[in-house]
């Protein structure tokens, strides 16, 4: 049995839809799947259809851009009622905050004379796209040859530091916590960063948190143990996955996974059965 926690589909910064996901998890013989886009969950009922299609179990998710004590994380929720008033209203909010935040990335870019129209990201982002991010602007830097790879975009003009990055600021950790929970769903902290860990854990756990994401493909052995041993502490629960976002970019889908195993108690309360 093989599961992954953690994907990315064009309803975000995603390659594949919903659909042409869940065709490739079934042909790279996952059983379960994760999808869990920034900030939306409008490609969930598309990729729910698609797993009894093809005999793939998803695990309905998202993954909540949100700042703890002033420091940027990821949280994911999983198991959510995606038709929820509560989450529609975020995605809504999200989309809003997330053009603001690209036309303000645009104007900084502007002023360093690189010159990028908003048509210009939209156009990479596609019509499914409800979370316009960094990616797409990356994309867009790249067909306007101002970068000769996704990686050098961010590597000079967009990454994290850099005077064009502008966070997004919608909720804060608790509230995304709170949100997640209210939505029936398990609330995750996403590759969360060893620096950080024990500083943010506690707040993170007052608010709800019940896991952590320990298992990823980019982890080495000694961060997978730490995560895993910070779990184990505090009584949270485990999980992994691969934050695949499209063919070619890392590892292929289902050359990473975690098996029922590794992760047993979070499909214990999730419910999941094989
Ligand atoms: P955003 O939520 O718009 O700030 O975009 C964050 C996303 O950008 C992450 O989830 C990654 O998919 C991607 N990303 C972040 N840093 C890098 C990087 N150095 N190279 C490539 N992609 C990155
Ligand atoms: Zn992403
Ligand atoms: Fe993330
Ligand atoms: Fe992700």
């Amino acid at each position: 049995m093989r599961l992954d926690l953690h994907t990315h589909t064009t309803a975000s910064d995603g390659v594949l839809s919903p659909s042409q996901l869940v065709a490739l998890a079934s042909a790279a013989n996952l059983d379960a799947l994760a999808i869990t886009d920034h900030d939306t969950v409008v490609g969930l009922a598309e990729g729910v259809q698609a797993g009894l299609n093809h005999s793939v179990q998803i695990i309905p998710g998202i993954e909540v851009s949100c700042s703890a004590s002033g420091v940027p994380c990821h949280i994911l929720g999983y198991f959510i009622d995606y038709q929820s008033s509560k989450l529609s209203d975020y995605t809504s909010r999200a989309i809003r905050a997330r053009e603001d935040r690209m036309h303000e990335m645009l104007s900084r870019l502007a002023n360093q004379n690189v010159m990028v129209d908003m048509d210009d990201v939209v156009k990479e982002a596609g019509p499914e796209c409800s979370s316009l991010g960094r990616p797409h602007l990356a994309r867009a830097l790249v067909t306007k040859n101002y970068a000769s790879s996704i990686g050098d975009a961010f590597d000079r003009l967009i990454g994290d530091g850099h005077q064009a990055q502008v966070p997004i600021r919608v909720l804060e950790a608790n509230e995304a916590i709170g949100l997640i929970r209210d939505s029936g769903g398990i609330a995750v902290w996403a590759h969360p960063r060893l620096e950080v860990l024990q500083e943010l854990l506690p707040e993170l756990v007052t608010a709800g948190l019940r896991g952590l994401e320990v298992y990823r493909p980019k982890s080495s052995p000694e961060h997978v143990r730490k995560v895993k041993t910070s779990a184990e502490e505090m009584d949270l629960l485990v999980t992994g996955g691969s934050d695949w976002h499209g063919p070619g970019l890392g590892a292929e889908l289902g050359a990473f996974y975690v098996t029922p195993d590794d992760i047993s108690q979070f499909l214990f309360e999730g419910r999941v059965s094989f």
